[in-house]
């Protein structure tokens, strides 16, 4: 059934991170574009208390602090320097990346700042060596138009990229260091996006003037998406981390579902009369007794390790826990996996199952005191860990008797999301003492102003006029980032909107079926294309070449074409073929035009093989002469 977001009261702002292609990181020489030496480092850290200056500890930071952990950095000597490790005060503002801001705010109409401050900005999951992330506003105010809608920009930020997460495993993450440091350009847009869709179409227009700047980098993970989403009386969700444009509208919609249905839930107790604090003074009990001849491998798997099998009643909540892709026994499951660290929690909308019984069910129901109308869940784990899950359980549970929570969630590739921990409050921000102020002079914003570059909808006209490409295709070059190749490989010689499609919708498709195009390299397709020109193969072996190719990344495109039996025969031995079926076919015809049936024939004996321009050449050469 479609939703009318419109009447819900969808709101969603972007928040547009972009890598950005400077010779050196955001403060220091580091590359951007390291060569790995080989070399590297590995130092740890305990996760320190972090705590605002003014004092108070952010809900974030709370969240993290229950979870101690030990961090583990890592990186190759050729990427990182002293600042990476914290061990050395920040250099000044990296000019380059600033004048990249600077540009795309004159692009889209911001003022920019007077004088740049960087800001230290708390993250305490330790993807940051110093506990915070550099951030500074480099302008604000601007808009974009996107299908005649005027969308107003917030501000435009650089900052520091994080670390990268290489694993997380009990009480233990690794981060490789190598990204930290790396200038990140932000567009931050207004919270006016209405539908899910817009939200696509704002993200490509504000893509497109990012990389009109010329100084964006490419490819997988220097793009990351982040969204704030809210409905008519929900809080403010924020999303973190959509990587794939195509996949906004598909988490906007999920996120849409998944707060109506906690309205409901929240309506639904409420109208059964649940209060807050009766859920809050609710008790976790230790049900372990009760399992201990349970056939269940979940449970005895776990009663094996030594763990506890504890649960809570939630009054009140019967039925309201179990349903379709939206379940507010998921809601849950993520607040006692994300605080507790254990791996999800059993419900009684869900049991009995999992080869737990019914006379269990009815034991846990009577030790915990349930009645018809309330709910449980259990937990399985070592005992500290299993309290804190279902605290969590508990108090996630008594909020939803009330709001729908501000929460930072994750996307994740199925377009679902994931609860990740609460908004960080406001006292998140304070000046970065170590790098001064930067002035944004007269001089370099008129300089600015007098070489903006050209937008990429010029290019899109270029490239039809110059190479009679569509305009659909055009774009598609220029939104896959793939314009150099194109130009790279139009030289061979081969009709430019071939080209264009092989790269675009060809490749687009293989990879939808499955097949590894990234495998293929721009050189193997040149050579292909080289081929081609040269009449060895036909156009229409594409595709197969293309999925050889990527299933056998060592070999040549010769040898693809040879095993493939796409190779061209000889011209002699076409034109041997051509006279023998002029010979054969042209007294059987009578009368009739004998070029389309010979035709037919020939393509029959050659698809793939030999270009059909070429064959039709030969034949009427042929029927000229007779
Ligand atoms: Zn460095």
């Amino acid at each position: 059934m479609g939703l009318d977001y419109r009447e819900v009261g969808l709101k969603v702002g972007l928040e547009i991170h972009r890598q950005l292609d400077t010779r050196t990181k955001l403060f220091c020489d580091c590359p951007t574009d390291p060569k790995p030496t080989g070399r590297t480092i590995e130092f740890m850290r305990r996760l320190r208390e972090a705590q605002s200056e003014l004092g108070e500890v952010d809900p974030a930071a709370r969240f993290e602090m229950r979870r101690a952990r030990t961090i583990v950095y890592r990186a190759d000597l050729g990427s990182v320097c002293l600042v990476e490790m914290d061990e050395e005060p920040p250099h000044e503002l990296n000019g380059e990346a600033l004048r990249a801001a600077l540009t795309f705010a004159a692009m889209v109409g911001a003022r920019p700042v007077d004088e740049i401050h960087v800001m230290r900005k708390i993250v305490i999951d330790g993807s940051n060596t110093t506990g915070f992330q550099r951030t500074c506003v480099v302008a604000v105010g601007g808009s974009v138009t996107v299908g005649g809608k005027v969308v107003p920009i917030q501000t435009i930020t650089i900052e520091e990229d994080a670390a990268r997460l290489v694993e997380q495993r009990d009480g233990t993450v690794v981060y490789d260091l190598s990204r930290l440091g790396i200038p990140l350009i932000e567009v931050s847009t207004a919270p006016v996006i209405e539908e899910p869709r817009e939200a696509y179409e704002v993200a490509l227009a504000i893509g497109r003037l990012l990389r009109a700047t010329g100084k964006v980098k490419r490819g997988i993970g220097t793009v990351r998406q982040d969204l704030n989403v809210s409905i008519a009386g929900s809080g403010l969700v924020e999303v973190k981390g959509v990587q794939e444009l195509e996949d906004l509208p598909k988490v906007i919609d999920y996120e849409v579902r998944r707060l109506l249905h906690l309205e409901r839930i929240r309506d639904e107790l409420r109208s059964r009369g649940v209060r807050p604090e009766a859920v809050r003074s609710e008790r976790v009990r230790d049900l372990t007794h009760l399992f201990a001849s349970s056939r269940s491998r979940l449970i005895s798997g776990a009663l094996s390790k030594g763990w506890r099998v504890m649960g809570v009643r939630l009054p009140g909540f019967a039925g309201l826990l179990g349903g379709g892709d939206v379940r507010f026994g998921k809601e849950l499951s993520d607040y006692a996996r994300a605080w507790a660290g254990v791996q999800g929690i059993l419900h009684s909308d869900e049991l009995p199952g999992y080869g737990i019984t019914q006379d269990e069910v009815s034991a846990v129901r009577r030790e915990l005191g349930c009645g018809d109308g309330d709910a449980f869940v259990l937990v399985t784990g070592p005992e500290q860990k299993c309290i804190e899950a279902l605290e969590a359980v508990l108090e996630r549970s008594s909020v939803a008797t009330e709001a729908i929570p501000d929460e930072t969630r994750g996307a994740r590739p199925d377009g679902t999301t994931q609860y990740l921990r609460p908004r960080p409050g406001s006292a998140r921000m304070y000046p970065e003492t170590d790098v001064p102020p930067v002035r944004v002079s007269r001089e370099l914003l008129e300089e600015i102003a007098r070489s903006l570059p050209r937008p990429l909808e010029e290019l899109a006209g270029e490239l039809s006029r110059k190479y009679g490409l569509s305009r659909q295709l055009a774009w598609e070059l220029i939104d896959g980032e793939l314009v150099e190749d194109f130009l790279s490989l139009v030289g061979t010689g081969v009709a430019p909107s071939f080209v264009a499609s092989l790269l675009t919708e060809v490749t687009k498709d293989l990879r939808r079926q499955g097949v590894r195009v990234e495998n293929v390299k721009t050189d193997a397709i040149r050579r292909y294309l080289e081929l081609v020109a040269e009449g060895r193969t036909a156009k229409e072996s594409a595709r197969d070449v293309l999925v050889y190719l990527a299933g056998n990344p060592g070999s040549s495109v010769e040898e693809a074409l040879e095993s493939l039996r796409l190779l061209a025969p000889p011209l002699e031995e076409v034109e041997r073929t051509v006279d023998e079926l002029v010979r054969e076919m042209l007294p059987r015809l009578g009368g009739r035009d004998p070029f389309g049936p010979i035709m037919g024939e020939l393509m029959k004996r050659y698809r793939g093989r030999v270009d059909g321009a070429v064959l039709s050449r030969l034949l009427r050469e042929r029927l000229s002469r007779v």
